[in-house]
């Protein structure tokens, strides 16, 4: 903005090896969209698109309608990596590949796919580039089988769309360009480009700096050639390797600001902070992908003594001299931001005049328009990659490639502050408020090592020591740690929780691009003899046999759909035997179906409900004596596969060789029942909990005395006690809802399918003289739902969507055998095995 030509964009996890391996194989240095939504058969070579990996609620959205399913039909999904991170335990298949292992698997599915006739025309250009990757040559290094790979490559090249995704963040190694390009060799050869992969509606992201240019500038501070360094929505001195010793380097700078909103470790070594206002009091606007611009206001009245970046900087110019100030003609922010959006008014060429295009825009939040797909055709350079395998460092052979990924939750350690999202079950290991290392358990016999021992962690560029989690979902010659915890200074939600991985990491960049290479080291593991505490919420992976999580091969869901569709069109105004459990006078019965074969676990659910319902945040301490007050927790299963030829008989894991053999993971959201027969209700000797009118299984807070009998009676285990007065110190106190009561010490309490919400909509309804219409109370579980698992209302409505979904053949009632009329209806997970259509 001032001019400085050393203006420098740091991400965390940035994007350029992805960048620089489309210029080299398209021509095109730019991120396409990737159309999962359109994909039979979508195969990950390691990228998160359920966590962290560029859209991750878009990904999520689309996904869903591919993976999900309907109307008979499933795609397939298969993942490739070392470890069962939340994208992997949503595939049909999971292939424990060796880390690095990913490119040659790529190169080699590529190989045969144009040897079987699969890429047509396409061939010629890509064989001499695929010729020496035999699937038997690559099979040792990749961990994979010849005839794994075969029968992948044969299944991607047959299905009717495929779409292969790149290795995501903790598999980028010194070789990252060479592996995206790998990937992008085989979505050629498959005919994917043009069609789920599209150059156009591009991903719009800034090129961000890698070690490389990031290490010159720690150069020329350490060298006092930098006077004054601005940072600004970052915190480098925690989210780069310690290696880089950024944070040292920044004590030889004259004058450190920092533009803050909280106090952090960067901001902790600046000389001035200058805090911004935090996104919610803020101008602003953002274009994510072409076509789609996004504009931001103000919601709140700055808290706190704030301004905004944009604010100093115009104020800065205005006194640096004329050849700046010219530049900004606008006394403020705003009016800087309003005056760049003349041009978007004049590029749409819309016909209101500009205040009119601006107030539509801010109702709307932004405006946006479909781009089309640009065809692009291969570019020769690709002839010259080299597809070396990479090194790791630290070679001796007790060592271990080392995995650090960013954190579905806390991402690269800037959500860290904020306690939803600490006491948020990671969703893979359910641990919260801390980290851990992830250890497979032969490995950890090996090492006689248990859960919750403290290892020392050794790499060739630091040391530190973590807790050892020990679970199957990783392959037994890798171990892998999180990023996002170990802040020293980020107030007392994050400070001197966990540990910062970084810290076992050289600044080390992928070759071609310059971008950050992540997997470049291995690390030897020590016991300490002491033992800490990781704290889980899920007390048990395993149903017991009791048929909770259930999923069924796509023939069985098939079958078992068309027997409901025929009952259904026998009688189609039939009702689910739950809406019978309201009084007979009221229209509506309330209920909720989850799709199962739609839910990732993605947890999101879980915070919307903490934030709508003002469910107070306990602690590590309290979690671990089970004390979370959590309404809706997300329990996860790894369920084996019931085919049509095991129904009522033997079970089958459905795996295909020693390398898949994993069952599949369900992940079920668990909240209140909302039971016709509840077995709360009866237990409780002053009403508290009761039955109302609509099927609501409400709670009287004032009524109850706390006896807790009807959480004992409670065969969901679904209801929160208060033990304490849980706090909600200001400003978060600020963010309570005011339409949902806030709670003392000795009251019960648990969901109530967000009834504000419905009572909304009743008065709504009643001060128009109608009945709610279907779709009208969504909770705020469902709304915030990016995979559209969660449908809502009332089950006396024959027609509404709920009705309709809650009569499906995959529909089912946790525990129903226990006869408490759930409102809640499940409908069954499935999964795809490769013999299924
Ligand atoms: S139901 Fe919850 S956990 Fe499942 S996909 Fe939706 S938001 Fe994520």
């Amino acid at each position: 903005m001032l001019g400085s030509p050393n203006r420098l964009i740091h991400e965390s996890f940035d994007l350029e090896p992805l960048r620089e391996a489309n210029r080299l194989t398209f021509g095109r240095a730019e991120i396409p969209r990737y159309q999962l939504d359109q994909a039979e058969l979508l195969l990950s070579f390691g990228a998160g698109f359920l966590e962290t990996w560029i859209s991750p609620v878009q990904y999520a959205r689309l996904f869903s309608r591919s993976q999900s399913f309907r109307q008979g039909h499933k795609g397939r999904f298969i993942f490739v990596g070392p470890r069962r991170s939340l994208t992997a335990t949503n595939a049909d298949e999971w292939v424990t590949a060796h880390p690095t292992g990913g490119m040659l698997l790529a190169l080699a599915m590529t190989r045969v796919v144009i040897a079987e006739g699969r890429a047509g025309a396409r061939a010629a250009a890509i064989r001499p580039i695929v010729e020496p990757f035999t699937p038997e040559r690559v099979a040792e290094a990749t961990g994979v089988s010849a005839e794994t790979i075969t029968r992948l490559a044969q299944e991607f090249g047959d299905a009717s769309s495929s779409l292969a995704l790149p290795p995501g963040t903790e598999l980028a190694g010194r070789n990252a360009t060479a592996a995206h390009v790998a990937v992008n060799l085989l979505n050629y050869a498959a005919g994917n480009v043009g069609r789920t992969l599209r150059f156009g509606p591009n991903v719009l992201r800034r090129r961000a700096a890698g070690p490389g240019q990031l290490a010159e500038a720690v150069q020329r501070m350490r060298a006092g050639e930098v006077e004054i360094a601005l940072l600004h929505g970052c915190n480098p001195v925690q989210t780069l390797p310690a290696a880089l010793e950024f944070g040292d380097a920044l004590s030889n700078v004259n004058l450190v600001v920092s533009f803050a909103s909280f106090m952090d470790e960067t901001a902790a070594v600046a000389d001035l902070i200058l805090p911004d206002h935090t996104p919610l009091e803020s101008w602003g606007d953002h274009e994510p992908e072409a076509g789609v611009r996004t504009l931001m206001q103000p919601t709140i009245e700055p808290l706190f003594d704030t301004r905004a970046t944009g604010d100093v900087l115009i104020s800065l110019a205005a006194r640096v001299g004329d050849a700046v100030a010219g530049r900004f003609q606008q006394p403020d922010y705003r009016s800087y931001l309003q005056d760049a959006w003349r041009r978007v008014h004049r590029d749409t060429a819309a016909r209101e005049s500009f205040e009119e295009f601006w107030r539509a825009a801010l109702s709307r939040g932004g405006v946006w328009r479909e781009t089309a797909a640009e065809p692009v055709t291969l570019n020769r350079a690709v002839a010259g990659v080299d597809f070396d395998e990479p090194t790791l460092d630290g070679g001796e052979r007790s060592a271990y490639p080392l995995l650090v990924y960013p954190s579905p939750t806390l991402y690269d350690g800037r959500s860290a502050n904020r306690p939803w999202l600490q006491e948020l079950p990671d969703p893979v290991t359910k641990i919260v408020w801390n980290s851990w290392i992830e250890i497979h358990p032969q490995t950890a016999n090996q090492l006689g090592v248990r859960t919750d021992d403290v290892l020392e962690v050794t790499t060739p560029h630091g040391r530190l020591e973590v807790a050892a989690y020990v679970h199957d979902g990783i392959r037994p010659d890798v171990v892998a740690v999180p990023i996002g915890q170990g802040h020293t200074e980020f107030g007392r939600w994050a400070s001197g929780r966990g540990v910062n991985p970084l810290a076992l990491l050289p600044a080390a960049s992928d070759d071609a691009s310059g971008g950050s290479a992540w997997l470049t080291t291995r690390a030897t593991l020590a016991a300490t003899g002491r033992r800490a505490r990781l704290v889980r919420t899920q007390g048990s992976d395993d149903d017991l046999g009791r048929e909770i999580a259930e999923v069924v091969s796509v023939a069985l869901a098939r079958e078992e759909e068309e027997h409901a569709a025929e009952a259904h069109e026998h009688d189609p105004e039939a009702l689910v035997e739950a809406a019978e459990d309201a009084d007979p006078k009221s229209p509506y019965r309330w209920g909720m179906t989850i799709d199962l074969s739609s839910c990732t676990g993605c947890s999101a659910c879980v915070t919307a409900c903490y934030a709508e319902n003002n469910i107070p945040v306990v602690g590590e301490q309290r979690c671990a004596e089970g004390r979370e007050m959590s309404w809706l927790r997300i329990e996860s299963y790894p369920e084996h596969v019931i085919s049509e030829e095991a129904h009522g008989g033997a079970h089958t894991g459905g795996s295909h060789g020693d390398e898949t053999g994993a069952p599949h993971v369900v992940h079920l959201p668990m909240l209140c029942q909302h039971c016709g027969n509840a077995p709360c209700e009866p237990v409780c000797p002053v009403y508290a909990t009761y039955h109302n009118p609509e099927g609501l299984n409400v709670q009287v807070y004032n009524r109850c005395v706390g006896t807790r009998y009807c959480s004992n009676n409670c065969p969901y285990k679904v209801r929160r006690f208060e033990y304490f007065d849980y706090e909600f110190p200001y400003p978060l106190n600020l963010q309570l809802n005011p339409d949902v009561t806030v709670r003392q010490k000795g009251v019960m309490e648990k969901c109530t399918f967000c009834v504000q919400r419905i009572m909304s909509a009743r008065n709504d309804a009643n001060a128009q003289g109608r009945d709610v219409g279907d779709g009208e109370v969504v909770p705020a579980c469902a709304q915030t739902c990016p995979a559209e698992a969660i449908v809502f209302g009332n089950l006396r409505d024959p027609n509404s969507r709920v009705s309709q979904l809650a009569r499906s053949g995959r529909a089912y009632h946790v525990l129903g055998e226990l006869n408490t009329r759930p409102a809640i209806t499940y409908l069954k997970d499935v999964a795809r095995t490769g013999e299924e259509a």
